[in-house]
């Protein structure tokens, strides 16, 4: 595998302190107040969840809370611990119908969701299966569309359940990282419900959340643009740049749950007087989305942590649960000793608190990196198009969340991304993976492929080591040119994906089976899989595809074949570039 040449990236960060002082706190932040959160109607909300039972037969604490942070989204659900086993009974939490079942390889899994008189709308996911009445039924729709992923919206009088009825199984399906239920309840407008603030869950919670990190950045207007400072620090007070925003990392602690959970309210405090808040409450999953917004990207990137920051970018559609001073930006005018304050508090109310003394030296500017304005001006409200030879690039308005210099370079004029693979295009690095980006942006390559790949020709991501991910893209035929979409910067070229998708049965020719299903992992390594089939004896059979572990499993059970018998397994997986594999086992079961 090629490598291309390491690119130097002059941002990164400040002092890291390491000698906070931190304790339980309970002076400046009393508890929460529920009523000062946008939009919400505790009251009505608890009258309603006062009904809902708690819908899993046992459970062992919880790992995962609402508004734990995910990249990406807001945790919106809470996660009940099934002490690592599947098959827990789940029950319907109240009255209503089932308005919706899904299957499918990632994210929830099988899931339920229950519609309810009030509105409401339960959501039971990464279940192993269903309670047999819905089974049958599912089954029945699997087998007549040859499909095993399912979406299937049910009308209000088909499925209805009583509050405590049996509807599924608990399992790890999905995007699951053990076995669990997740539980999440969703309010008329289809808002996830903070369900530590409802009645459901007699929980309590004595324990303060910790403070583990906290970093200053020096700060400019614009992303990429920060100062490096190399770690000055001088007995208990911190020498600071004049402007600097704080990015802190907190979690809370809830005895007999090992997880580390949400922290419901950050606050960072300038000589006792607040200058930036966040309040968790109900986030709307659209907003939520904006949480990308509100963490450090360069942190998160550094460190593999999510630091809320507190500088507040333009864009935020969260600034409604934040109240910030000067954007949350900290200038100082002079050169005394200044307190910093940060209060981590968790949903019950329970704070702790971190301080360190800092003091403006403008020494610290000596070893710092100076930014210099480099690459293209993209203004986070505007669609931006750049064009250079042999790429042209689309910026969204509101793909940024702050304004930012976009530096676009040819790093190669021909790049061979594949050994097997001739080159296709030139190597292209596109912005700043520090950048966070809200929206795809639209890349055009002009590349040369030979009229034998042109069917499997994809834009691939580079990363530093050489290794490829696929983007998918398509070709104009005219020009020659491949247009993708891509979720964040980074650097790209054009290649193909000539490669079959690996398919690995788990049993050998001839085998004679004694469990109930045969397991196969099938893999594919730049476009992606786009269908997959599995047949016993010539007939199509469900086969439940899992995400994270690549593995198809098809259940004999199911199957609708006789015991006893010889039988011939064919499994055949097609990826997105028309690369097909086809493998076929006999097996006696
Ligand atoms: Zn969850």
């Amino acid at each position: 595998m090629t490598k291309f040449p390491d690119i130097k990236r002059a941002v990164v960060v400040s002092a890291a302190l390491s000698f906070l002082c931190l304790f339980p706190f309970s002076g400046l932040s009393q508890g929460i107040d529920p009523a000062k959160d946008a939009g919400v109607d505790y009251q009505r909300q608890k009258q309603v969840t006062d009904r809902f039972i708690v819908p899993i037969e046992s459970y062992n604490g919880f790992a995962g809370t609402y508004g734990e942070l995910r990249g990406d989204h807001f945790h919106c659900g809470l996660d009940m611990r099934t002490g690592g086993v599947q098959g827990k009974k789940i029950y319907a939490a109240d009255d209503g119908y089932i308005s919706k079942i899904t299957i499918g390889p990632w994210g929830y899994g099988n899931r339920i969701t229950v519609t309810h008189p009030s509105g409401y709308k339960t959501i039971y996911g990464h279940l192993l299966g269903f309670a047999p009445k819905y089974k049958r039924l599912i089954l029945e729709k699997q087998y007549a569309e040859e499909s095993w992923g399912q979406y299937i919206d049910f009308p209000a009088d088909s499925l209805p359940v009583k509050r405590g009825d049996l509807i599924a199984f608990s399992g790890n399906t999905g995007s699951s990282g053990g076995p669990h239920l997740h539980f999440e309840v969703l309010d008329e407008n289809d808002v996830p419900v903070n369900l530590q603030l409802t009645g459901i869950f007699s929980l309590k919670d004595s324990e303060s959340p910790a403070i583990r990190d906290v970093r200053l950045v020096g700060c400019t207007p614009f992303y990429g643009t920060l100062y490096t400072f190399p770690l000055k620090m001088a007995g208990d007070t911190v020498k600071v740049p004049k402007a600097f925003y704080a990015a802190i990392d907190a979690y809370d602690i809830m005895a007999g749950t090992p997880g580390k959970l949400a922290v419901y309210k950050y606050e960072a405090l300038l000589d006792g007087k607040p200058f930036f808040c966040f309040t968790e409450g109900n986030i709307p999953t659209s907003t939520g989305r904006y949480i990308a917004s509100l963490l450090d990207n360069p942190l998160r990137r550094s460190t593999g942590r999510y630091f809320i920051k507190t500088q507040i970018d333009p864009s935020n559609k969260l600034a409604d649960r934040i109240q910030a001073e000067n954007d949350g930006i900290v200038s100082l005018g002079d050169s005394l000793v200044h307190t910093l304050t940060f209060i981590a508090t968790d949903v019950y109310g329970n704070s702790s608190r971190a301080e360190i003394k800092v003091r403006r030296d403008d020494s610290v500017y000596s070893g710092a990196v100076p930014f210099s304005p480099d690459g293209e001006f993209v203004s986070w409200d505007k669609e931006c198009k750049f064009f250079y030879d042999g790429l042209a690039v689309t910026v969204p308005a509101e793909a940024l969340y702050r304004n930012a210099f976009l530096r676009v370079r040819k790093l190669k004029d021909s790049y061979t991304a594949q050994d097997n693979v001739p080159a296709m295009s030139g190597l292209w690095r596109v912005g700043d993976g520090d950048i966070p980006l809200h929206k795809s942006v639209s890349i055009v390559i002009r590349a040369d492929i030979p009229a034998q790949y042109r069917s499997k020709a994809l834009v691939a991501r580079v990363s530093s080591d050489g290794s490829l991910s696929g983007c998918g893209g398509t070709l104009n035929a005219l020009t020659g040119e491949m247009t993708a979409s891509i979720g964040s910067f980074g650097t790209f070229c054009v290649t193909a994906d000539v490669t079959r998708p690996e398919v690995s049965v788990k049993i050998a020719e001839g085998a004679a089976v004694k469990g109930t299903s045969i397991k196969c992992t099938i893999r594919d390594r730049l476009s992606g899989i786009k269908t997959y089939r599995a047949e016993i004896d010539g007939h199509w059979v469900v086969a439940a595809l899992d995400g994270k572990t690549a593995t198809l499993e098809i259940p004999l059970g199911d199957a609708r074949i006789s015991k006893g018998k010889k039988h011939s397994l064919v499994v055949c997986v097609e990826d997105n570039a028309g690369n097909k594999t086809t493998v076929t086992r006999h097996f006696t079961w």
